[in-house]
C-alpha cells in the first residue's frame, strides 16, 4: 500500500517521502480515502497512531481550488485541547503545505499567550487550530469568521471532555455552519465522545485503531521499592547510572516537579521542569530542546505530558505514582511510540504499595519489582 494508491496527489507524496513517510500507517490507509469522500468520520485512535497525518492530507487536497472566502474567513478549523498539541498539528500542516498550487496558510491559537497577534495575523486562514477557550476569545472580538468552515476537527476529544471544554465546545458546535464534514479522533470511546458522536456525526465511517493493551506490553517496566528519602538519590543513579539521554520524569504536582528538576540541576544534571505554571515560552523552549535531545531530562506534570509527542522515547521514570491508573498506562504509553519499546521505571515507597498493586490490577500486568536498599547511593 502507498501513498499514492489511497489517492494523495504527487505533491503530498514527494513532501512524505522528503518526511520519511515510507508508507501509510493502518489509520491513515482506513481515513484518507474515507475523508477524500467527504464522509464523516469517527478514528478510535491514539497520538502515536499517525492519527494527524490521516486527517491533514486530505484535508489539504480539498483546500485545493475552493474559495477561503479571504479575510477573516476560514475553512477548516481543528480543536484540540492542549497549547502543545495546538502547535504540533499545525506543525504538520504547515510541513506538508509548503509546496501546494494554492497559496496555504495555516494557523496555531492557544491561551496562555497575548490575544494580540493572534488576532493580527488572522488573514486568509486556510485551517486554524485551536484550543477552545481562544477560539471563542477572538470570535467574540470578531477576529475570526465562521460562516466559511466546512471541515472540523475535534482531535483528543476524549481529553477535551476530561480538561473540561464541553460547554466550550456545544458554544462553538452552535456557532458553525450546518453543512459540513466532521472528523471525530479519541483514544477511547467513553460515553462522552459518545454523546458527541451522535450530535456530530452523520453515518460516519468508524475506524479503530486503538492498541489492544500493546503498549503496555511492549514495554519494559520495573518497579524499585525506596524510601522517600532515598528517592532523590536513586532518581539521580538511575540517571547516571544507565546514562539515559532523554528521560520524561513524571511528578504528581507542579510543587514537586519544580523540586525534582532543581535537585537534578544541582547534581549537574541537565534538567527542566515543565507544568502549567510555567510561561508559554519556557514550555515551549524545553519541548524543543528535549526533542532535538539537548536536554536530557523533562520533569513533567501529567496534564503536561498529554501534549508530549516523541518519535522514540527510550525511558519514563515515575517518580511518584498518579492517581489514576489511566494516567499511569498514558505516562508509560510514552515510551512505546511507533512501535518502538522504550523502559519505564517506577519508585514506590511503602504508602504508595497498594496504590501501586491497584495500577497492575487495572493494567493486567505484574511489574517485576527490584529493591533500592543494596543500591549504594552515596554521592548521588
Ligand atoms: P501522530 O499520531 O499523528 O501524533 O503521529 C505520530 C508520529 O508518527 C509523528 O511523529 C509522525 O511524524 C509519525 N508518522 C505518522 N505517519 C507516519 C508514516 N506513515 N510514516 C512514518 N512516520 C509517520
Amino acid at each position: 500500500m502507498s501513498f499514492s494508491s489511497l489517492g494523495v496527489s504527487p505533491v503530498l507524496v514527494s513532501a512524505l517521502t522528503a518526511l520519511k513517510y515510507e508508507k501509510p500507517y493502518p489509520i491513515q490507509e482506513q481515513a484518507i480515502p474515507a475523508i477524500l469522500k467527504k464522509k464523516d468520520v469517527l478514528g478510535i485512535a491514539q497520538t502515536g497512531s499517525g492519527k494527524t497525518a490521516s486527517y491533514v492530507l486530505p484535508i489539504l487536497m480539498g483546500l485545493e481550488g475552493k474559495n477561503t472566502g479571504g479575510g477573516r474567513s476560514i475553512n477548516t478549523l481543528v480543536l484540540v485541547p492542549t497549547r502543545e498539541l495546538a502547535m504540533q498539528v499545525e506543525e504538520v500542516f504547515s510541513s506538508f503545505g509548503t509546496n501546494l498550487r494554492y497559496n496555504f496558510k495555516s494557523m496555531a491559537v492557544h491561551g496562555g499567550v497575548s490575544i494580540n497577534p493572534q488576532m493580527k495575523s488572522m488573514f486568509n486562514v486556510n485551517v486554524l487550530v485551536a484550543t477552545p477557550g481562544r477560539l471563542l476569545e477572538l470570535y467574540r472580538a470578531n477576529a475570526v469568521k465562521f460562516d466559511n468552515i466546512d471541515t472540523l476537527v475535534l482531535d483528543e476529544a476524549d481529553k477535551m471532555l476530561n480538561l473540561g471544554f464541553k460547554d466550550e465546545m456545544d458554544r462553538i458546535f452552535s456557532l458553525l455552519p450546518k453543512k459540513r464534514q466532521n472528523l471525530l479522533f479519541s483514544a477511547t470511546l467513553s460515553p462522552d465522545v459518545q454523546n458527541i458522536e451522535r450530535l456530530l456525526l452523520d453515518k460516519p465511517v468508524v475506524i479503530n485503531v486503538a492498541p489492544k493493551a500493546l503498549s503496555v506490553d511492549l514495554i519494559q517496566q520495573v518497579a524499585y521499592s525506596v524510601t522517600d528519602e532515598r528517592k532523590g538519590p536513586l532518581l539521580r543513579y538511575l540517571i547516571k547510572e544507565n546514562e539515559m539521554k532523554q528521560v520524561l520524569v513524571f511528578t504528581s504536582s507542579i510543587y514537586q516537579a519544580d523540586l525534582v528538576a532543581d535537585k537534578l540541576k544541582k547534581n549537574g544534571i541537565n534538567a527542566r521542569a515543565i507544568h502549567g505554571k510555567k510561561s508559554q515560552g519556557s514550555r515551549n523552549e524545553s519541548l524543543i530542546t528535549f526533542k532535538n535531545g539537548s536536554l536530557n531530562v523533562l520533569v513533567a506534570t501529567d496534564l503536561l505530558a498529554r501534549g508530549i509527542d516523541i518519535e522514540f522515547l527510550p525511558y519514563v521514570i515515575n517518580y511518584e505514582l498518579p492517581r489514576s491508573p489511566k494516567d499511569f498506562i498514558h505516562r508509560i504509553g510514552r515510551t512505546g511510540r511507533a512501535e518502538n519499546p522504550g523502559k519505564a521505571i517506577t519508585l514506590v515507597t511503602k504508602e504508595d504499595e497498594h496504590h501501586f498493586k491497584v495500577i497492575q490490577k487495572k493494567m493486567k500486568k505484574q511489574v517485576d519489582r527490584l529493591e533500592s536498599d543494596d543500591l549504594k547511593l552515596h554521592g548521588h
